[in-house]
């Protein structure tokens, strides 16, 4: 049973019926939409119709590549229903939507129930079951899913994103190593310190800056724990400056001056490549969160691999939740795909599905899984929610984008551009021999194979009628 026939539950049910399985697949829609979609067809790309860069230096790019040469179904689509936009993969999101919903609507072996699902099925409905239900996933289905992991604490309903940095981008002769009253590792964290005068034009900006506004079903209450930067910043002058800024117990090593504040950043990976701005969750326009962020001293030259975002979002606690098989630990028949599990966006919802798709498929032959190899766009983002290669004693679990900042540092120096490029080659290089070994244990649906169900999809194109749209 698949749950969802968003990006991710529309990956895992192609994958499993093109290979022979059956699939029963449960989508709310028509019935019921969340407060985001807008139409009745399958796979529904709710804002921007993009699927991000195509360029080989980008994660992003990567995986779209290791997904095609994977089998995924959905990004051979998004290349049929492509429209001009750069380097980017934009798509005509209608008639992606439809060639989708056709694929599952005409799969032997897949059988689409519209309705609702409010709790997940007993063992006696469903041996394996996929739920995709991503980020605005029905709220009753939500409740039940918050009881079965642990009253809900470990089920999030909104995101808080804070900003992550290539450690090679911070200006060190300005930021210093420290951790707090010198408790813990040093090297876990590095500082970056404000003056006065710079404190408050820092504030000042952050205050004048555009905000993403909250979409009317968001609504604009946060947790205390986790406030925006500039809900902080807007009760007062000094509030930063005593909340993630506050430079007590972060003194210089070698001066042992006490800047006024100090915008502290906690390494994101073990390998130390990424750091994140502690605390700077915030809602702030990409243009002008950028250009603020890099007012900060130290951080004037800081390549973002991660902006700070902060949305609804239905998401579980994953490295405490699931296996690496992306099972419910305890509920093993049960597997999470999509934003669910603490991806963002529709690549990462998409990738996840595939990968979510080969562990079921394993299952299904006997086998156990083997995740792509970390050095993989696809491995790095599995790691990511495996919370496998976060520093040890880092708790809970922060939904991202896929960025090189995930994969282990290359033993070369070289220019920003080329260490990217070489990140892609190397990922595409170990792609190769994953493609191999996936080939004899799962049996990969080739190219042309998708690419004739494709055809007959957009053949017959004029024979489904369009999705209703409001
Ligand atoms: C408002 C908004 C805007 C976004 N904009 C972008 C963007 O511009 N670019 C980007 O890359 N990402 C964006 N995202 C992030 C995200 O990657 C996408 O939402 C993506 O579609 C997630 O894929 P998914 O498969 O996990 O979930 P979805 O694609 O949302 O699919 C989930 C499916 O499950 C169904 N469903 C939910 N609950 C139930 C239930 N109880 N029973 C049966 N069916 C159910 C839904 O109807 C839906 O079809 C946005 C998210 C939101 C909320």
């Amino acid at each position: 049973m698949v749950i969802g026939a968003g990006l991710a539950g529309s990956e895992v049910a192609l994958q499993l019926a093109l290979r022979g399985h059956r699939v029963v697949l449960h989508e709310m829609k028509p019935k019921q939409r969340t407060p985001a979609q807008v139409s009745d067809g399958y796979a529904e790309l709710v804002c921007s119709n993009s699927f991000r860069s195509s360029a080989l230096e980008n994660a992003v790019g990567v995986i779209k590549e290791e997904m095609r040469r994977l089998g995924g179904v959905l990004i051979r689509v998004a290349d049929h229903t492509r429209v001009p936009a750069g380097d980017a993969l934009a798509v005509d999101r209608e008639r992606f939507s439809r060639i989708v919903t056709h694929l599952l609507q005409n799969t032997p072996g897949i059988e689409v129930v519209e309705r609702e699902v409010t709790e997940l099925p007993g063992p006696s409905e469903a041996s394996l079951v996929a739920v995709a239900t991503g980020p605005l996933t029905a709220p009753k289905l939500a409740e039940h899913i918050g009881a079965l992991t642990g009253g809900g604490a470990s089920l999030y309903f909104y995101d808080a994103i804070a900003p992550i940095v290539a450690a090679d981008s911070i200006d060190e002769s300005i930021a210093y190593r420290a951790s707090r009253y010198g408790k813990g590792n040093a090297d876990d964290y590095v500082n970056c310190p404000l003056d006065r005068d710079q404190y408050e034009a820092f504030v000042q900006a952050v205050l004048e800056a555009d905000r993403v506004t909250a979409r009317e079903f968001e609504d604009a209450l946060f947790f205390e724990g986790c406030l925006p930067i500039e809900v902080i910043a807007g009760r007062g002058p000094e509030t930063l400056r005593f909340g993630c800024m506050k430079p007590v117990g972060l003194e210089h090593p070698v001066t042992g001056k006490r800047a006024h504040a100090v915008v502290q950043l906690r390494a994101e990976n073990v390998d130390r490549t990424a750091y994140n701005l502690v605390g700077f969750q915030t809602r702030l326009k990409w243009g002008d969160q950028t250009r603020i962020l890099r007012t900060i001293p130290g951080l004037q030259n800081a390549e973002f691999l991660r902006l700070g975002q902060i949305h609804r979002n239905t998401y579980l606690d994953s490295p405490a939740l699931l296996d690496d098989q992306l099972r419910l630990r305890s509920a093993p028949r049960v597997r999470f795909a999509g934003q669910m599990t603490g991806v963002e966006g529709y690549v990462e919802s998409t990738a996840s599905g595939l990968l979510t798709a080969f562990s079921m498929i394993s299952e299904l032959s006997g086998r156990v899984f083997s995740p792509p190899p970390v050095e993989t766009a696809l491995g790095a983002l599995h790691a990511h929610v495996l919370g496998s290669r976060r520093p040890e004693g880092v708790k809970g679990h922060v939904p991202s984008n896929v960025h090189w900042g995930m994969v282990p540092p290359l033993d070369v120096r070289a220019k920003k551009r080329d260490r990217k490029r070489a990140y892609g080659e190397r990922a595409l290089l170990e792609t190769e021999a994953y493609q191999l070994r996936m080939r004899d244990e799962l049996g990969l649906l080739d190219a042309e194979r998708i690419e004739a169900q494709i055809a007959l999809a957009l053949q017959k194109e004029e024979l489904v009628p369009p999705a209703a749209s409001e």
